[in-house]
């Protein structure tokens, strides 16, 4: 399965890629991780992309279409992945389309994960990660049973820093100018693999319908 995953932050796509790579057993890539990956290690990437990340903009496409090729690369990949956050814009589609035709590989299925700009906005400024493992939790939704701890592996749970409501707020008009018209490019393309999913229900009521939508498919 290649599969991409799209919607606006705080949409619940970090849930929803966590059932998907473990059901088909594919990588879960993503351009946001990896970022926050070369952020934490200080490298010449995370140094060119931390300004943007803080602002809320979109790092440059030449960078980002260069470490989703890189990834493209590795073994794991040849039995299909799980892209989430990436493309972000048309030329990023356009670019993946191109290194998808380059390994003589066809795209399964593009899920767009609807949600209401006030959900997501609640959503993100209580979301927290742990730094280990990725697990999310949100402060009141479902907090971690010991405080700042995560519940699965005891590793430290924070807010990301780009998690708050004016960069949230950016993130979100970015999203809707930058990536919300790649669906329809990805859609004209070929519509039969896009599934639009409205994200506001719980995750396992979302994980049902992409569940029954991808089991028709294959
Ligand atoms: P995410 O975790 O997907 O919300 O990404 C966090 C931040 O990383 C974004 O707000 C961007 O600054 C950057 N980022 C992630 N993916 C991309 C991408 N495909 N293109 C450009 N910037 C990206």
């Amino acid at each position: 399965m290649r599969i991409i995953l799209m919607g606006p932050p705080g949409s619940g796509k970090g849930s929803q890629a966590k059932f998907l790579v473990e059901t088909y057993h594919i990588p879960h890539i993503s351009t946001g991780d990896i970022f926050r990956e070369n952020l934490k290690n200080d490298t010449e990437i995370g140094k060119i992309a931390k300004n943007y990340i803080e602002q809320g903009l979109l790092v440059p496409d030449h960078v980002t279409d260069e470490i989703v090729k890189q990834r493209l690369d590795k073994p794991d990949v040849e039995n299909g992945f799980l892209l989430d956050g990436y493309p972000r814009n048309v030329a990023q589609a356009k670019a993946l389309l191109e290194m998808l035709q380059e390994r003589g590989w066809q795209l399964d299925a593009v899920l767009n994960i609807i949600s209401d700009d006030e959900i997501i906005i609640e959503r993100i400024a209580g979301r927290r990660v742990c730094k280990k493992c990725g697990k999310i939790y949100h402060v009141i939704n479902h907090p971690t049973e010991i405080e700042n701890l995560c519940d699965v592996c005891g590793g430290e749970v924070y807010q990301r820093t780009d998690d708050n409501e004016e960069t949230v707020k950016e993130r979100l008009k970015v999203y809707y100018k930058e990536t919300e018209p790649v669906i329809d490019y990805l859609r004209n393309i070929d519509s039969s693999i896009v599934l639009d999913i409205l994200g506001n229900g719980t995750i396992d009521e979302v994980t049902k319908k992409i569940k029954a939508w991808l089991g028709d498919k294959k």
